[in-house]
């Protein structure tokens, strides 16, 4: 059986201890990551910055010769937003979406950001579920001024939920429930890190770091051995100060949390990950889960999994899964973590 760790922290004591901490951040990238920060290299880094899929994406590589590369990571997100989003109209999900349950052939990519996005569904119980498109659209979070859907929207929305209808035939996809809408915006961005990842490494780049909206991926172990840190944003902080700190040598640290997408009512927050079952955004305690493990469409499909699923269940799924550890933020910022946090992944709280 394996140990927890579990400490609590006060907020006004973090806040002090982000300060000290403040300088080298901003020597740093921005965002919620710091990685790379004390190493002396010959060739200079260089970072540069996109907006695809509503998403800052942030790439670094430590040799400003291999700038022309990043810009081909933002070719391969444009590419991947015109397949996967649901808000391109002719995309792959834009047509399966209007499909009116008429089966539809997609690209091979398509599938397989379907397949793992029904694995988790599987995995999750249905926690997790790529059918939510119209419970999305109907509370559209992010321009929502403070307003609750109707009851009856809330029901009509919900009748098109239920990854079950979605079937898979080598590249055609059906939709056994018309109404159904496809939304893989909590699997894509993970494994659309992990095809940038694969296509730099057969470029030969094995140091730097992706960052796609939280989504933060090493490209490999770095060659003088020193581990790559990564910084967990404080929930809600106006400053985007930093909560912990986490080494990683290869792999990936994805995030899902509360604070990224949401508005307050009557002191209830209400934000991006929906409750398949009520149509409401999940309310379990949580403020956010981060998890660490080697691909981003796992890390990223296990975040909202875990969100989903809650504290409980959540660790008790990440203790059964081999490499994968988990940071859990709760309401009232306890921190509480997976076994292998600490011995197989070093992190610091920030003092
Ligand atoms: P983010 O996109 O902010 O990094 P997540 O990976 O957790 O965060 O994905 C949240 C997105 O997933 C939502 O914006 C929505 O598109 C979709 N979504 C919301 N609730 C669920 C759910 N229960 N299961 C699967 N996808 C969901
Ligand atoms: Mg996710």
């Amino acid at each position: 059986m394996k140990k927890k760790t579990r400490f609590r922290t006060k907020s006004k004591d973090l806040s002090y201890r982000i300060k000290r901490i403040s300088l080298a951040l901003l020597l740093c990238l921005t965002g919620i990551l710091t990685a790379g920060c004390t190493r002396e290299r010959e060739t200079t880094p260089i970072t540069k910055s996109g907006f695809y899929f509503d998403t800052v994406i942030q790439i670094t590589l430590y040799d400003d010769r291999q700038e022309a590369l990043i810009d081909d990571c933002f070719a391969m997100a444009a590419e991947y937003e015109h397949l996967l989003s649901r808000t391109v109209a002719d995309s792959d999900i834009s047509r399966i979406n209007q499909s009116q349950g008429a089966p539809i052939t997609v690209s091979d990519d398509t599938i397989s950001v379907l397949e793992a996005g029904l694995s988790y569904c599987e995995l999750s119980g249905g926690a997790f579920d790529i059918t939510l498109g119209a419970v999305i659209d109907l509370w559209d979070i992010k321009n929502n001024p403070g307003v609750l859907p109707a009851q009856e929207d809330l029901a009509m929305a919900l009748d098109s939920v239920g990854y079950e209808a979605v079937t898979i035939d080598g590249n055609e996809v059906t939709l056994t429930n018309p109404e159904a809408k496809v939304d893989l915006g909590a699997i894509s961005k993970g494994w659309i890190a992990d095809r940038m990842k694969e296509y730099l490494n057969e470029q030969g780049v094995t140091e730097g770091i992706l960052n796609l909206g939280g989504n933060v991926l090493v490209l490999g172990p770095k060659s003088d051995g020193s581990a790559y840190r990564i910084g967990l944003q404080k929930p809600f902080d106006q400053d985007g100060s930093l909560l912990l700190s986490v080494d990683i040598a290869d792999g990936t640290v994805v995030t899902s949390g509360n604070y990224q997408r949401y508005f307050e009512l009557d002191g209830t927050i209400y934000h991006h990950i929906f409750d398949p079952d009520t149509g409401y955004p999940y309310q379990n305690g949580l403020l956010s889960v981060t998890i660490v493990c080697p691909k981003s469409v796992d890390g990223d499909g296990l975040s909202t999994t875990c969100f989903a699923l809650g504290l409980t269940e959540g660790l008790a799924l990440i203790e059964r899964l081999p490499d994968t550890e988990a940071v859990f933020i709760t309401e009232d910022f306890e921190v509480v973590t997976s076994s292998g946090m600490g011995d197989t992944i070093p992190y610091e709280i920030l003092e």
